[in-house]
């Protein structure tokens, strides 16, 4: 299927019904992010057992790029470890934020969100929610290691 029209429809299928958007009662971790460029708002919630994503969740409000990245976000990385969920993090980034950087397999549909790095005002609403996330596990190690 073209990019293109790929990147639209999981734009809107997941825009408008978000997956795994609720809070967690008792997370091991939380953070909020904004995006004061655009308005949007989330807050990411994530749950960890045996070193791996047991459950990771978003609440937020903003545009369909953020919303349906936060979505495809907690969608790829349930059970992850949290060394894959650091790399496919970076990843990302580096894929939304460097023309001459192409997305690899694992991170599976979100290969179509690459297609935002044409408009760089729309970067920081695909990247909100992971910032929010990787933000979340530092605050986390930091009260750990403080
Ligand atoms: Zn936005």
């Amino acid at each position: 299927m073209d990019l293109k029209v790929l990147y639209q429809e999981l734009i809107v299928e997941h825009g408008t019904q978000p997956r795994n958007c609720r809070a967690l009662p008792a997370p091991f971790c939380s953070a909020e992010g904004i995006n004061p460029l655009c308005g949007d708002q989330v807050k990411v919630y994530l749950n960890i057992e045996q070193g791996c994503v047991k459950d990771v969740t978003f609440e937020g409000s903003g545009c369909a790029i953020s919303v349906a990245s936060a979505s495809m976000m907690t969608e790829l990385l349930q059970g992850k470890s949290i060394d894959d969920v650091q790399a496919l993090c970076e990843e990302f980034h580096m894929v939304l934020t460097h023309t001459e950087v192409n997305a690899s397999d694992k991170l599976g549909k979100l290969v179509a969100l690459a297609g935002v790095k044409a408009f760089p005002a729309r970067v920081k609403c695909a990247t909100l929610a992971w910032h929010t996330l990787l933000a979340a596990m530092k605050q986390k190690k930091e009260q750990k290691d403080g």
